[in-house]
């Protein structure tokens, strides 16, 4: 289930949004006014989504798409840029695409694994804030980054992941602290618990083994489910809404339904 809000007259980038948590998110900005920009590597995907997005608007505003890989630096420009140009402005960033890969540390490849999950996860994020500032600055915007539970604790043979969303953490509560005297940008974090999405796509463990784990975290969270992506998109329209969360920054908001407080 969605809430209502009104981000009528917003323009939200929200990155990662051709598939799970990121697309959830933008079809919830759609659906309550914004224009919104679908953006990942994949055009099949990206261009699903922004269809999904414009059929929900109440004005049947048409998504912007841009295809683009957040590693990249000029792609990452090419994002800002097309937005500006299509859109006007920046009022919601959501820096929410992100990737996980198992790999212990005595594993050959360890630090190529390392590295494209620091670029994925934290560079990317902190390379977007950094050009999307002058834009959020104008329109006293804010950002949320979608970090993890796997920034307080220790995920087996997910050191990386775990070290780069750390990191998210520490990047928002900076960026809040630099952000707000300077330009009444709001930045915030969610730590989302175990969210059924493509994103254990990438562990390359047989679906069975997925399937299983769905139903023991589920049975294991105080709430008695996992969570879906509505429930972060849910999560990221409250931060976002300056109304609703207009006293809320350099927050590390847990959404994890009980994942931490019960020692999962
Ligand atoms: P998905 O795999 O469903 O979505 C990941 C998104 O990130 C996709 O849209 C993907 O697009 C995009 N993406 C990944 N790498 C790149 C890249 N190099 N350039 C551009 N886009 C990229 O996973 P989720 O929705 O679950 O993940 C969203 C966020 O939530 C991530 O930051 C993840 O760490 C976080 N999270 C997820 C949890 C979960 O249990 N699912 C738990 C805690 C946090 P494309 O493939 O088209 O490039």
């Amino acid at each position: 289930m969605s809430l209502k809000y009104d981000f009528t007259g917003k323009v939200a980038l929200i990155t990662g949004s051709s598939s799970g948590i990121g697309a959830a998110t933008a079809q919830l900005f759609s659906k309550s006014g914004a224009n919104v920009v679908v953006t990942g590597r994949n055009a099949d995907a990206v261009a699903k989504v922004a269809k999904q997005c414009t059929d929900v608007s109440p004005k049947q505003l048409t998504a912007l798409e841009v295809v683009g890989d957040l590693t990249n630096e000029e792609d990452c420009n090419r994002l800002i840029e097309t937005t500006v140009q299509t859109f006007g402005k920046i009022d919601i960033l959501v820096n929410n695409a992100g990737a996980g890969f198992l790999s212990s540390i005595d594993d050959t490849d360890y630090m190529e694994k390392f590295s494209l999950i620091m670029k994925t996860n934290l560079n990317s994020m902190v390379y977007m804030t950094h050009k999307c500032v002058p834009y959020l600055a104008k329109t006293r915007g804010n950002v949320i980054n979608i970090s993890s539970i796997a920034a307080k604790k220790y995920f087996y043979i997910l050191s990386a992941y775990c070290t780069s969303k750390a990191g998210v953490d520490m990047f928002t509560k900076c960026m809040a602290a630099e952000l707000g005297p300077k330009h009444h940008i709001r930045v915030n974090a969610i730590l989302p618990g175990y969210v059924e999405t493509n994103f254990t796509n990438s562990y390359e463990l047989p679906k069975e083994i997925i399937d299983q784990s769905i139903v023991e975290m589920g049975a294991k969270y105080p709430v008695g489910r996992i969570g879906q992506s509505q429930d972060i998109a849910n999560t990221v329209a409250y931060l976002a809404s300056d109304t609703a969360a207009g006293f809320l920054t350099g927050t590390c908001l847990i959404a994890d339904g009980g994942d931490i407080a019960a020692n999962v």
